[in-house]
């Protein structure tokens, strides 16, 4: 099949004016101007509609696609993972599995082809038949087991196991596999290291939330305010608080021990602590949401991480909980892999990646085409799908999409503004009606 329309968007070199893309079976085999493409393939003519690739969500929690307006913007961060768990005890698993059925429905809709979703509830994947390519990060909080004496830790640690291995089994008929230890204030040190420990063995993919909230800074850096306390009285063992931040504990926990000064310091200082003293060693390619609060510390730290992390930023939802300025022009300047992602419908309002990117577009006024790597080609390379995915390219998957084209002055600042249903969609190579 041979698919023409007005304009070509690969993403990979300039838009190609009356372009082409010849596909075979689930792959693009060939991408040109239509007159340069020959043959007796069937002709789709799209007209007047730029194609480009489908776009890739970096982060969404589908599960929660039900609670869509039902928590309204909280005054601290520690209210809103309070109402969350009121919410989540009204669901039961066939809600779950609705509201994971609609969520794929809507980011579909939206013109996203490949998703990185994140679900409490690996149990509930057999049930859902998921229409789009999604990878399964499978979310493992480990904060209610608290060990009361050292005697246990074995047992902790095989605890530890204990969840990954459950999720793993639920994962195992699914092909994109990752793990989420949620956030360093919710997944242990020691979760944290066996996620690492069985991605790299297995080659899954890793990612988590980080530094989010103002509030996840004060618990790891004072050892005290809202998120500090309710954490505490839940059973969180809180040593691991005091004169760090959120980047530093989570560091210290997946980095490969090349330096034994690098530890948890104790007891409550005002200020963070230097972080480690040596340049940190190789590491996962984790995929971190977020990273929100940064001191220069943290910078002065990331700066020398070898092998990059990949950076999901949320832009709705990052407006929604009011959270601290993101430091993307530094964040960037450093080299990092930074992606655009929804996050979850209880703290944004649609599952559509073209009202991030305007959001984005509108704190930053970072060129349309770069905004638009952040939901095409980044997520792909976070992916490790770099020779799949986020280009209409030669032996690329065929997963493209197709919008009205409008305004000829900027083609990018067009896409951008696209608002509504995606009007046709390629998956794999058929087009989905
Ligand atoms: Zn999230």
């Amino acid at each position: 099949m041979i698919l023409r329309a007005h304009t070509v968007v690969t993403m990979d070199g300039s838009p190609i004016e009356d372009g082409a893309v010849r596909v075979r079976g689930q792959r693009i085999i060939e991408v040109g101007k239509f007159s340069d493409l020959a043959g007796t393939d069937e002709i789709e003519d799209l007209g007047e509609h730029i194609l480009l690739p489908g776009l890739i969500n970096a982060h969404c929690h589908l599960d929660y696609t039900c609670l869509r307006g039902k928590i309204p913007p909280p005054q601290s961060f520690a209210n809103w993972v309070r109402a969350i768990n009121a919410e989540k005890t009204k669901l039961s698993a066939e809600d779950y599995v609705a509201s994971i059925n609609q969520g794929f429905a809507e980011a579909k809709q939206f013109g996203t082809t490949s998703i990185a979703n994140l679900t409490a509830f690996p149990e509930l994947i057999a049930h859902v038949q998921d229409p789009i390519q999604t990878w399964w990060f499978a979310e493992l909080i480990d904060v209610r087991q608290r060990v009361e004496n050292t005697t246990a830790l074995s047992s902790q640690a095989s605890k530890r196991n204990e969840i990954v291995n459950r999720a793993l089994v639920n994962l195992k008929n699914t092909s994109r596999i990752g793990l989420a230890p949620h956030a360093p204030f919710t997944a242990s040190a020691n979760l944290y290291r066996c996620c690492a420990e069985i991605a790299e063995r297995d080659k899954f993919l890793l990612t988590t939330h980080l530094a989010e909230s103002r509030q996840e800074m004060q618990m790891f850096r004072d050892a005290k305010g809202p998120l500090y306390e309710f954490l505490r009285e839940i059973g969180r063992d809180m040593s691991d608080c005091g004169g760090t931040t959120p980047l530093q504990a989570f560091l210290r926990t997946v980095q490969p021990r090349r330096d034994s000064s690098v530890r948890a310091p104790r007891g409550g200082g005002s200020e963070p602590a230097d972080g480690p003293s040596e340049s940190p060693g190789a590491m996962p390619p984790w995929l971190a949401a977020h990273l929100n609060e940064l001191t220069e510390s943290d910078f002065d730290l990331i700066a020398k991480i070898p092998r990059k992390i990949s950076i999901v930023h949320c832009p709705r939802s990052h407006a929604y909980f009011g959270h601290t300025d993101f430091q993307f022009d530094r964040l960037r300047e450093l080299g990092f892999n930074i992606c655009i992602g929804t996050d979850s419908l209880a703290s944004n309002d649609d599952l559509s990646l073209f009202a991030e990117m305007r959001k984005f577009y509108d704190r930053f006024h970072f060129e349309p085409q770069k905004v638009l790597e952040m939901v095409t080609i980044n997520p792909a390379r976070a992916l490790k799908q770099c020779d799949q995915l986020g280009k209409i390219r030669r032996n690329f998957l065929a997963d493209m999409i197709a919008l009205p084209f409008t305004d000829p002055a900027d083609i990018f600042e067009t896409i951008l503004n696209f608002v509504g249903q995606v009007p046709w969609i390629m998956l794999h190579g058929k087009i989905d009606l």
